[in-house]
């Protein structure tokens, strides 16, 4: 029988997965699996387990939020033998991956999609040495964005979230950045970054721009300037609220690499965790790094 490794939080989504365990080992164990189950302990127990996993499983499959799978990509992208493939039911609050990917937020679906095996290979991003699915980023949104429940966000909408994050203009921190990224230079003070592999962040669709592609070697940058006006302002909400539309005050596009340099320390976040101060972080994407079973 081929392996395959269950590696899951109980915690995530309110331990909503005690009540499908036994389903989900069953599907796997249908389709031709020997399952080994490990909930998780603590923080980085996934991490450490799947690192240990080096050349044992067949497949490795995750359950849990954006945390969770985060660990068990970083692991797998340590591993010395071929990396299986990985299976990902979601149980965060957000799960923004899980969506741009479309797997089903019901998790005996999305544990029957694993079972049908559909091989995906997408990119992954590496921010000075740490491992991201889908979303590095600093500053104002990406604290706010995190810290709001998915309820609100669905309440307030999409506007009136962007702008209730705009609010308090005297609280906003800027940083001020050199940014080098191949043949594009710039400089000047930023209220915010993300560089992301996802159509939606933070459980905003569309944030990053359009034509957002997980296989094509490439991350999408979006930059916000420091706002000196309430024009600016305008300019900012404006530029973020339309994908489309070019804003002075936001800045988009695509690398493969890039440097993003402070004069101060700058707090990330990777996947929506903390992703420590850096004065100077380099990102570059791996490409097609990891096959998801979708
Ligand atoms: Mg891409």
């Amino acid at each position: 029988m081929k392996k395959l490794l269950f590696v899951y939080n109980p915690y995530s989504g309110k331990g909503l997965i005690k009540n499908k365990l036994m389903d989900i080992i069953d599907i796997f164990t249908k389709s031709g699996y020997m399952v080994t189950a490990y909930p998780t302990q603590c923080a980085k127990d996934g991490y450490d387990k799947v690192s240990e996993a080096d050349g044992m499983y067949d497949m490795i499959v995750c359950s849990g939020g954006d945390g969770t799978l985060n660990e068990v990509i970083s692991a797998m992208m340590t591993h010395k033998a071929d990396r299986p493939a990985l299976g990902y039911i979601p149980a965060g609050s957000t799960n923004d991956f899980a969506t741009t990917l479309g797997i089903p937020k019901n998790m005996i679906k999305a544990a029957g999609k694993i079972a049908a095996g559909h091989i995906f290979s997408y990119d992954v991003g590496i921010m000075n040495g740490r491992y991201f699915n889908y979303v590095a980023a600093f500053g104002l949104f990406s604290d706010v964005s995190y810290k709001t429940p998915q309820n609100v966000k669905n309440v307030l909408g999409h506007q009136a979230y962007i702008l209730e994050s705009l609010k308090s203009l005297s609280n906003i921190k800027s940083f001020y950045l050199t940014i080098q990224s191949n043949d594009i230079e710039i400089k000047g003070s930023y209220i915010y970054g993300m560089i992301s592999n996802s159509s939606s962040v933070g459980g905003m669709k569309g944030i990053s721009g359009t034509n957002v592609e997980l296989d094509d070697g490439l991350f999408e940058v979006t930059l916000v300037r420091e706002p000196l006006s309430p024009l600016e302002l305008q300019q900012i909400v404006a530029g973020i609220l339309s994908k489309t539309q070019k804003s002075p005050m936001v800045e988009r596009f695509k690398t493969n690499h890039i440097v993003i340099e402070s004069d101060k320390e700058v707090e990330w976040t990777l996947d929506g965790e903390n992703g420590d101060s850096h004065e100077r972080v380099e990102i570059s994407v791996v490409e097609k790094a990891i096959d998801i079973v979708i």
